[in-house]
């Protein structure tokens, strides 16, 4: 097995590992990824439910205080009917004063009270529509949400699916590989961006482009042993197309 593979082909099939390295690392991160989405519907979920219980909460009290603005109204009607009552019988001019002030004053706290009730009814009024659009809000979200959780199921099943594919493909190649280069390779593809293997192309590691020593060029081009860019310690290989060594 790995010992019949020459160097080239060991790093061939690093090559190709290093393809199905880089696709697994995109496909994790999908799956990483997936449930951002639904975090944010649940999050507008919450809020608007919130805002919901607010506004609920809100016209409980609102309603109360109607109640009591209508007792308040009642006794005081009646006072002013008993007031009024008073008014005609009285013929001292100074107590007669009084009570037409009482009546004036009776009145004006009706009229304050009815405004107040008035308002609260405009008040439960406005935030009664609230409430109902925003119940049809969560209602559209939560379905949104229950949609979006479905598709994302099915869509991890198909990425971890994908994925466990990929890692059958990757352990073909392991067994080609000798495991000292696999080390190397591994150690190096994860503090550089998920990349360990870099072309030689033109004299220059393709990774971070810098400039091989001549000579070192030629060594890399001759294929008889392992080198590691001097720079960014990538396993340098030579791309099929550059394979006529070249001075
Ligand atoms: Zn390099």
């Amino acid at each position: 097995m790995s010992a019949a593979l020459s160097l080239k082909e060991q790093l061939d099939q690093l090559v190709m590992l290093q393809e199905i390295d880089l696709k697994i690392g995109q496909v994790q991160a999908q799956l990483g990824a997936v449930p951002s989405g639904l975090k944010d519907l649940d999050a507008k979920l919450i809020s608007l439910q919130k805002q919901f219980a607010t506004r609920s909460a809100r016209v409980l009290e609102l309603e109360k205080s109607t109640g009591q603005l209508d007792a308040a109204i009642q006794i005081n009607e009646d006072r002013l009917a008993r007031t009024q009552q008073k008014t005609d019988a009285i013929a001292n001019n100074r107590e007669l004063q009084a009570a037409t002030k009482e009546v004036d004053q009776l009145k004006k706290m009706n009229e304050s009270l009815i405004q107040q009730k008035t308002s609260a009814n405009q008040e439960i009024e406005s935030l009664r529509a609230e409430t109902q659009k925003l119940e049809a809000e969560v209602e559209s979200v939560r379905t949104q949400r229950d949609s979006l959780q479905q598709s994302l199921q099915s869509q991890g099943e198909q990425i971890a699916q994908n994925l466990k594919e990929l890692e059958n493909d990757r352990a073909k190649y392991l067994k080609s590989v000798e495991k000292s280069t696999l080390l190397r390779y591994d150690r190096v593809r994860q503090s550089r961006g998920g990349v360990g293997v870099a072309p030689l192309i033109g004299g220059r590691c393709r990774a971070c482009n810098i400039m091989f020593p001549p000579q070192m060029a030629v060594e890399i081009t001759k294929g008889k042993e392992l080198h590691s860019c001097p720079n960014c310690q990538r396993l340098i290989y030579v791309p099929q197309a550059a394979e006529t060594p070249t001075t």
